[in-house]
């Protein structure tokens, strides 16, 4: 929530703090304080600016006060007729002045808090670009969402509310009290005690205003469940075949009752508001009027009727400031909660850093090793235990495993998606935590389980892999991933948008364009992770297509799931429970007879004797007529 409420200005919710505010109170210590002033540093002379006016302004807002004791006492009283012209002008003037002044004030303000939170919000975009996968899988994407947004929209109110609200009521009240003090410290002091005990009430009735409205919300919840349980097609049919009509009447009409007896309460607490207020508002200037008048006229006080009018109206002036003031506990806590939550943020640390004497390799082949891997997301689970094996430049490897065994986190490892915690994963020899990150990541190109497409035109997600690709090449590239002849049917071609998420495409069609994305980077590594969701035969068969040719000409890691794709490997690794438990090729892992001639008795062998496997590939009929044992080597 941020600070001052977001029910907008004085709305009843914005005054008081939530039982989970209260126990979650961030602790204020000068560290966090000097933080939040770093952020204020690069707009020192903007700062100096707003104080000066706050300062300034304030003080001309009170100004027209303290003038019309001279309007009485030199213009009124003495029948002076200059005087009295000169001191309405000026007041007039200054009022003007203060208008003014607060007008630039305002501005400056807003342009600093604007340049803050922009500053802010690049830093907080920057920071989580460099997070770790982890960080994005541990994290609800919504709470990260609203860290960028309403969290960091929240300081900008901070500070071009709260805090300069603090401060032109600081120096408001400041004013006030020594213009007071220079005309009388008796009356001077009555003003002092007076004003908190008006707003004392003020806050009570609020508060109790506040607990009902939150009440009258609950119950306003409860009537539109009942609502919308029993006047549906389906909650009216279960009411009328349980003949529950007269038991659901009764539970209606009594959060109504309890609704209407809310609402007059909540009327009447805004009454007795008013009451407070305005006796209380009349009771400073007559206490006033009363003591001035008895010091004047028994004992004959240096005091003019001027003096006692001035005191009267700057009493009137300082109701507001200190009413903020006694606020302000509100505001302030939420914004010191505002500000530690996003720092949170920003002192996650950064898992996956570049090495400060990062490698880029001047030759690149290709090779990847695993040398006796172990790894975890969580402490007290291990995932990989003890992996090891080598692709070498120009080969392809198949894993395949159960469900869960660690598949998709072997080949998490090796763009450093995650980093391991036993052994390492090497490039061309290096460990891939000496290599330059982005060095590292350009050699690597994964086509997910769960492709991601952005919404724009196939066009604009082709340029992402490649910005300066020519029409030519991403062409060639449509039609090696076999997706060119949909894009060519299509209207806007190249143009055509693929939605949201590229949610306008079939997951056939979409997995097509990412192989050509993936074509276009033209990586030193392909990695494929097999979908194990089923797509149509056709939709297989044109994936099949694409990517058997990168497999046999590129190094390659596969996660597959089809025995075709496994076939095409030159090794295939059988990881069970974390562990490589079976390494070979189709043929001696079949003889073997363990882990994988199950996972192909039950999954592999499975997919191809569905009855819709008509539009087979090439390569499966010709799988489909072979036995195991015959397979090609
Ligand atoms: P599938 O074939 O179903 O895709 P897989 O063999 O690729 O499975 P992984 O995705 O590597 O399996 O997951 C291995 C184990 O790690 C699973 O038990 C999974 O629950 C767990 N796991 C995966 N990702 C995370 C994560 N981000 N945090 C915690 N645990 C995870």
């Amino acid at each position: 929530m941020p600070p001052s409420g977001r029910r907008g200005p004085g709305g009843p919710m914005g005054k008081f703090l939530t039982e989970e505010e209260k126990s979650s109170q961030p602790k204020v210590t000068p560290a966090l304080l000097k933080r939040i002033f770093s952020y204020l540093m690069p707009y020192k002379l903007q700062l100096a600016l707003v104080l000066g006016c706050i300062v300034v302004s304030s003080f001309f807002t009170l100004l027209p006060s303290i003038l019309t004791g001279k309007i009485l006492d030199e213009g009124l009283l003495k029948g002076d007729l200059n005087a009295l012209v000169r001191y309405i002008l000026l007041s007039l003037l200054v009022t003007f002045l203060a208008n003014l002044i607060g007008l630039a004030e305002s501005y400056i303000n807003t342009w600093m808090a604007q340049h803050i939170t922009f500053d802010m919000r690049n830093q907080m975009y920057r920071h989580l670009q460099e997070m770790s996968q982890r960080f994005f899988t541990d994290n609800n994407q919504g709470d990260i969402i609203t860290r960028m947004t309403s969290d960091i929209d929240g300081v900008q109110s901070v500070i071009s509310n709260t805090f300069s609200s603090i401060l032109s009521n600081v120096v408001t009240l400041v004013i006030a009290m020594i213009a007071m003090f220079q005309k009388n410290w008796i009356l001077a002091l009555i003003g002092i005690v007076i004003v908190p005990l008006f707003s004392i009430p003020t806050r009570r009735a609020g508060k109790t205003r506040w607990s009902l409205t939150n009440e009258s919300q609950e119950c306003n919840d409860e009537i539109n469940g009942i609502l919308n349980e029993t006047l549906s097609v389906s909650g009216q049919l279960l009411v009328k075949l349980f003949g529950k009509e007269e038991q659901e009447y009764s539970r209606y009409e009594s959060a109504n009752r309890r609704m209407i007896g809310l609402n007059i309460r909540e009327r009447m607490a805004g009454r007795w508001f008013f009451v407070v207020l305005s006796t209380f508002t009349s009771i400073g200037p007559m206490l006033i009027y009363f003591v001035g008048g008895l010091l004047m006229i028994r004992y004959h006080a240096s005091l003019t009727v001027g003096d006692i009018t001035v005191l009267v109206a700057l009493l009137g002036k300082m109701y507001m400031p200190v009413n903020s003031l006694l606020n302000i506990q509100v505001d302030w806590i939420r914004s010191m909660a505002l500000f530690t939550r996003i720092f949170d943020y920003f002192d996650v640390p950064v898992e996956i850093q570049n090495a400060p004497d990062a490698i880029i390799p001047s030759q690149v082949e290709g090779t990847i090793e695993f040398s006796h891997v172990g790894f975890s997301y969580e402490p007290s689970r291990k995932i990989l235990k003890d992996v090891s094996f080598t692709l070498h430049a120009g080969k392809s490897i198949a894993i395949v495993g159960p469900s869960g065994s660690g598949k998709s986190t072997i080949i998490n490892l090796i763009p450093r998606l995650y980093d391991v915690e036993e052994g390492s994963v090497m490039f061309d020899g290096i460990d891939v935590r000496k290599l330059d990150l982005a060095f590292l990541r350009e050699q690597i190109g994964i086509v997910s389980q769960e492709t991601y497409l952005f919404n724009g035109s196939i066009r604009e997600n082709l340029l992402y892999a490649k910005p300066d690709a020519s029409e030519e090449e991403m062409i060639s590239a449509l039609k090696k991933a076999n997706i060119y002849d949909f894009v060519e049917k299509q209207e806007a071609g190249l143009d055509t948008l693929v939605g949201n998420r590229g949610l306008k495409l079939s997951g056939g069609e979409k997995q097509r364009i990412s192989i050509a994305r993936i074509l276009l980077k033209n990586p030193s590594i392909f990695i494929f992770d097999e979908a194990t969701s089923a797509l149509d035969s056709i939709s297989e068969q044109k994936i099949q297509e694409a990517i058997d040719p990168i497999i046999r000409t590129h190094t390659s890691i596969l996660i597959a799931h089809r025995l075709s794709t496994i076939l095409a490997a030159d090794e295939i690794l059988v990881v069970q429970d974390g562990r490589i438990v079976e390494r070979g090729s189709h043929k001696e892992l079949v003889k073997a007879g363990g882990v994988y001639t199950q996972l192909y008795e039950t999954q592999f062998s499975k997919a191809l004797v569905e009855p819709e496997n008509e539009g087979l590939s090439e390569l499966e009929q010709y799988i489909w007529g072979q036995q195991p044992a015959d397979e090609p080597g």
